[in-house]
């Protein structure tokens, strides 16, 4: 069976930056896969590309073994996201703006898969405000109950804690674990909190200047190469990748 996502020498580049130089990599059912690298490494580029919004210049995307190239919509229709420079339009409430986006994904029974939610999401309080009045954790964990709407086989999940405090990062994890655990589904997550990446990914990949120097179990990675912490491994790929023989 082939993984929820399949890269392969997938390369973007923007006029003479080479953001994403022929990387490949995939993400297995109920896997959580972390896609960590230093800023401008490559990562929102590589999720653009997964999800339409970017052509790649050359390399492939499959998802569940459909070509992204030719079955767009199919693809297209088993995926979601949330990233914190995607806000939902601010003029339309929690419960509209899930509306909006149950229909334009085809969600069969729209109104109760809104209560759903809105009750998982413990957005109750928040249905007939508008978005933009949210405090930006609140609208995270819209975003996020938009993320799930259409039952979606590949999240990919841009820095989705970011703004988030410590007790409401801890019940979103919770949720995403979760989600990958039940189903087929798997998930991309980027972040740049160590602590979280190794708490929730199966694996991690280390992209730096667009190409993956390092991948692996994120609990024994930094023992691997003789770093305490994922958090010390990082920082020494980011800046000194040749001390570890990468390059
Ligand atoms: P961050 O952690 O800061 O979000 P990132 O890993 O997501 O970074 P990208 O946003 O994918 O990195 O950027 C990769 C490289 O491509 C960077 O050098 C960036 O300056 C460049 N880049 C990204 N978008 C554009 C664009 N629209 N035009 C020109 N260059 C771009």
């Amino acid at each position: 069976m082939p993984g929820v996502l399949s890269i392969r020498n997938l390369r973007k580049a923007y006029g003479e930056t080479v953001a994403v130089d022929g990387i490949s990599f995939e993400v297995g059912h109920n896997e959580i896969l972390g896609l960590l690298g230093p800023n401008g490494a490559g990562k929102t580029t590589t999720i653009s590309m997964v999800l339409g919004v970017l052509h790649p210049d050359s390399g492939s995307i499959q998802l569940e073994g459909k070509s992204l190239a030719t079955h767009r919509s199919t693809a297209l229709a088993r995926t979601n996201f949330a990233a914190v420079y995607a806000p939902l339009p601010g003029n339309l409430t929690v419960q509209q703006n899930l509306r909006v986006f149950g229909l334009l994904y085809g969600v069969k029974n729209v109104s109760d898969r809104i209560n759903q939610l809105i009750h998982e999401f413990d957005l109750e309080r928040l249905r007939h405000m508008k978005c933009g009045a949210l405090s930006s954790g609140e609208q995270t964990r819209v975003a996020l109950a938009k993320a799930m709407i259409n039952r979606p086989h590949l999240l990919l999940l841009d820095e989705p804690t970011a703004s988030l405090d410590p007790s409401a990062a801890r019940e979103i994890r919770a949720r995403i674990v979760k989600f990958a655990a039940q189903g087929t589904g798997g998930v991309l997550w980027t972040s740049h909190n160590m602590y979280e990446v190794q708490e929730v990914c199966d694996r991690v990949l280390f992209l730096s200047r667009g190409r993956i120097l390092l991948g692996g179990n994120p609990k024994t990675l930094p023992g691997e190469h003789g770093k305490q912490t994922l958090e010390e491994l990082f920082i020494t790929v980011a800046r000194e990748p040749l001390t570890l023989g990468l390059s």
